[in-house]
C-alpha cells in the first residue's frame, strides 16, 4: 500500500499542487485541462473587487445572495459557508445530540466522510444504507441525511426521496440534504424539484461543482434552523469570507443548465471510444468515470498494490503528462478515488475528444508498466 491514511493523501495532494504550478509557470494555464468538475471559478468585476472590505463585502453581497440563492436552491433563508462540509458540521453542531441517532440513505455507499466525522466529533451514532428496503428511522433519532447525489454523481430516485422525508416528518425529526453536486444534476439533468421543495429542511449545494463558482457551500432551507445552525457557523468560523460570497454570487448567476446539457453527448461519444480499448468505464450523468476496482481490472499484471494506489497512479500520470486533472490527485482526505472525467466545465470545452482517449490509453500502459515496481510507484504520487 502507498496511500495509507489522511497525512499520506495531504503529502499527495501537495505534490500534485506542485505540479500543477509547474505547468502554469513553464506552460501556461491553457496546458492544463481540469476535468474534475470542480472548477473553482472566480468571476468578479473590478468594481465588485474594490467593495471587498470585512463588513462593506457582506452588506451588499451576502444580500443579493439571499435572492440569487434561494432562486438556485429553494428554501427561506440562505447561509453561505467555507465549504459543503462546513455546512454538515454546523448542521450536525446544531441539531444533534450526544448518543441520538443519525441515519443516512444514499443511492450508493460510500457517503461523504464530513458526515460520520460529524456525527462521530458529537457522539452521535450514524447509521447509513444504499438500500432503501433497509432503511428504518430508530427511537432517539435526531437527524435523518439523505444525499442527492453521491462523490461518484449517483442520483437517488426522487420517489425514494420523497418517501424518507415523509418518513422523518411523520416523527417531527428534521432532514438535511447533502446536495453537493446534486443541486444542479439532480434537477438540469433528472428533472427533480429542487431539495427544498421537496420538502427537505436544511439543502447544502458545493458552490464549486458544475457551476463556475468558488469552493464553497450554500446551505438553504427553513428560517428558523438556518438562524440557529448560523449561531455556530460564526462561533466556530465556518462562513464563507466576503470574496467567496461575491464569486458565489456571480457563479450561480453564470450557471448555464445548457453546458450540463451538451455534456451528455460528448460523454456517450466519450465512452463509445473508451469501450474500443477497456472494459471497466462507466458513464455518469456529465461524463464517464472509472472505479478503484474497475481500473485493477484492467491492469492484468501482478503487482501488491491496492486498489486505490492505482486510481491515485493513473490520476498522477494524467496530470503529470497530460496536464489532466482528475479528482484522486488534487482531492482532499477520504474523498472517493474514482477517477472521473467531467465534459461540462470549461476546460472540457476545447478538448479533442480522440486525444483524450489516447491520453487515458497511454496512461494506463503506463500504469501497467509502473506497478510492479513499488518505489517508481511511490515516486510518481509523492515526487520523493
Ligand atoms: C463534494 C462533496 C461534499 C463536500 O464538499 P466540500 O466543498 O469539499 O466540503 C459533500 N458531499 C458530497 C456528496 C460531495 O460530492
Amino acid at each position: 500500500m502507498i496511500v495509507n491514511n489522511s497525512l499520506d493523501e495531504v503529502k499527495k495532494r501537495e505534490n500534485a499542487l506542485f505540479i500543477i504550478k509547474n505547468f502554469v509557470e513553464n506552460k501556461g494555464r491553457n496546458s492544463l485541462f481540469d476535468l474534475t468538475g470542480l472548477s473553482g471559478g472566480f468571476i468578479a468585476s473590478s468594481s465588485e473587487i474594490s467593495l471587498l472590505e470585512t463588513y462593506v463585502g457582506p452588506a451588499i453581497f451576502e444580500d443579493e445572495l439571499q435572492q440569487v440563492g434561494i432562486k438556485h436552491m429553494g428554501g427561506e433563508k440562505v447561509l453561505p459557508l467555507n465549504r459543503t462540509s462546513s455546512g454538515i458540521l454546523a448542521t450536525i453542531l446544531t441539531l444533534v445530540s450526544k448518543d441520538s441517532n443519525v441515519v443516512h440513505y444514499l443511492a450508493e455507499l460510500p457517503a461523504h466522510p464530513s458526515i460520520p466525522r460529524s456525527c462521530k466529533l458529537v457522539g452521535a451514532n450514524y447509521f447509513e444504507t444504499d438500500n432503501f428496503d433497509e432503511f428504518s428511522i430508530p427511537n432517539n433519532t435526531s437527524l435523518v441525511v439523505i444525499t442527492g447525489s453521491t462523490m461518484d454523481h449517483k442520483v437517488i430516485d426522487v420517489d425514494e426521496f420523497k418517501k424518507i422525508i415523509e418518513m422523518a416528518h411523520k416523527r417531527n425529526i428534521p432532514v438535511m440534504v447533502d446536495d453537493a453536486s446534486g443541486a444542479r444534476l439532480r434537477t438540469v439533468i433528472f428533472n427533480q424539484p429542487k431539495a427544498c421543495d421537496l420538502g427537505a429542511d436544511i439543502a447544502i449545494t458545493s458552490t464549486d461543482k458544475l457551476m463556475p463558482g468558488p469552493r464553497g457551500g450554500l446551505m438553504a432551507g427553513r428560517k428558523d434552523l438556518i438562524d440557529e445552525i448560523k449561531v455556530k457557523v460564526n462561533q466556530f468560523g465556518l462562513e464563507a469570507q466576503p470574496p467567496a460570497v461575491l464569486a458565489m454570487l456571480n457563479g450561480i448567476k453564470n450557471f448555464k443548465e445548457d453546458n450540463l446539457i451538451n455534456s451528455i453527448k460528448r460523454k456517450d461519444e466519450l465512452y463509445e471510444l473508451l469501450c474500443q480499448a477497456f472494459t471497466n468505464f462507466e458513464k455518469t450523468p456529465t461524463g464517464v468515470m472509472i472505479s478503484p476496482e474497475g481500473i485493477s481490472g484492467e491492469v492484468k499484471v501482478s503487482h501488491n498494490l491496492s486498489d486505490n494506489d492505482l486510481a491515485f497512479i493513473l490520476s498522477f500520470i494524467l496530470l503529470k503528462d497530460y496536464g489532466v486533472i482528475t479528482i484522486p490527485a488534487v482531492s482532499m482526505p477520504g474523498a472517493s478515488a474514482t477517477i472521473r472525467f467531467d465534459l461540462s466545465t470549461n476546460d472540457a470545452f476545447n478538448l479533442d475528444l480522440k486525444d483524450l482517449y489516447n491520453q487515458i490509453k497511454f496512461s494506463f500502459d503506463k500504469l501497467k508498466d509502473v506497478v510492479s515496481d513499488e518505489n517508481a510507484a511511490r515516486d510518481i504520487i509523492f515526487n520523493c
